[in-house]
């Protein structure tokens, strides 16, 4: 479907466009933080993540309990349009960071703010029309379509849920089928009659349907052959161009994450160990975490030659190692890695790492919680 006709439909279905702007929807007769729409043209930030932090209990027999530290400290932002990379280990917290992003759960503390108001001040049924803003796209697209939908009707179910009339997010469904790469008799179609890439499609367009503004793709790829995974990307990157979307683009594969994204946050068991844009990433990695992952995947280019490769297993997240969690597996640690978390530091400009081997550069202000080598000192 072409743009043109993708916003004479979305037209159509907003009876209410002054609902799509975020200052009028939550703008508070009830007493809410409120923002003037030239507040919410001014900043290009649709998405802060701010000092976020979740444990989970975990029982560890009679009478024992302990907590799993999921995300400790997770901060950054996501800029309109663009799509920021998270990518880590199995475990390093970067599903958890999006199930908090998405309020599938709630945060220990810290805080996630869209467009400037931050989610925990809105009321439920404020919340409940953000979700509406934010849609996500699940690893394994056969389970999460429902078997006994057909494609149709899966896609139509989150318009209907939200008061749209049947023939209305039946229409809309077949110009979804259309946008993603389908065809709109695809509709009549149940999941197991459609590949692994066609399902992924289903998914996404079911993602679209409520016109999100971040998109949430939590290893939304991984699950596809490599054939597939191209096209996946491509069509991703394609309506992203289309409908100006924001991506928050999960993981684990470094050269999927480089290809998609504009700027890349890298996670070691619940923390953010460096930040900084795609190319910078890839060109000049500061923490040995990250390159370490860098040279366990090896690089697009066949000409470079591989770098350090990660051994060792993640420690477990219920017990973290001290100071600098990466440090029982770091080929540079120090005395001090093991009595200090390293701070989030600016070494270079826009590149973020937590090290102690980059003690220069100011801290991050999104990084409350760690303390500086300098401190040793006092
Ligand atoms: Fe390695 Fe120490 Fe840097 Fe951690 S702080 S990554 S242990 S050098």
């Amino acid at each position: 479907m072409m743009m043109g006709e993708y916003l004479a439909f979305a037209a159509v279905q907003s009876p209410e466009p002054e609902t799509r702007d975020v200052a009028t929807r939550w703008g508070s007769p009830t007493g809410f933080r409120t923002y003037s729409p030239q507040d919410v043209a001014q900043s290009d930030v649709l998405l802060r993540v701010q000092d976020l932090t979740k444990r989970f209990p975990v029982s560890l027999g009679f009478r024992k309990k302990a907590y799993v530290s999921a995300a400790d400290g997770v901060s950054f932002e996501i800029k309109k349009g663009t799509t920021v990379g998270i990518v880590g280990e199995s475990g390093c917290g970067k599903s958890t960071a999006a199930r908090l992003v998405l309020g599938l759960i709630e945060p220990d503390s810290g805080t996630v703010a869209f467009e400037g108001v931050d989610v925990k001040t809105l009321s439920r049924g404020r919340r409940r029309e953000l979700r509406r803003d934010m849609q996500m796209v699940f690893q394994d697209p056969y389970s999460a379509l429902n078997p006994r939908m057909s494609v149709g009707e899966s896609i139509a179910f989150p318009m209907r849920v939200h008061g749209t009339s049947r023939s209305e997010a039946r229409e809309r469904a077949a110009l979804l089928l259309r946008q993603v790469g389908l065809h709109p008799n695809h509709a009549s179609y149940y999941p197991h009659q459609m590949s692994g890439g066609q399902r992924q499609r289903v998914n996404i367009a079911r993602a679209l349907a409520l016109q999100p503004r971040l998109v949430v793709a939590d290893e939304a790829v991984s699950a596809l052959d490599k054939s597939v995974q191209a096209q996946v990307l491509n069509l991703l990157t394609d309506l992203q161009e289309e409908l100006g979307l924001t991506y928050m683009f999960i993981s684990h594969d470094l050269n999927v994450v480089q290809y998609m994204s504009d700027r890349v946050v890298v996670m070691y068991l619940g923390q953010v160990v460096e930040e900084c844009a795609s190319e910078e990433l890839y060109e000049r990695p500061l923490h040995p975490y990250t390159r370490a992952l860098l040279g366990s995947v090896g690089g697009l280019d066949p000409d470079q030659p591989p770098g350090p490769r990660l051994e060792g297993e993640i420690p477990s997240p219920i017990d973290p190692p001290s100071g600098c969690r990466f440090r029982t597996r770091c080929p540079e640690a120090m005395p001090v890695c093991a009595e200090l978390r390293p701070a989030l530091r600016q070494p270079r400009e826009g590149h973020y790492v937590a090290c102690h081997l980059f003690e220069e550069g100011p801290v991050s202000p999104s990084d409350s919680s760690a303390t500086p080598a300098t401190a040793l000192a006092v």
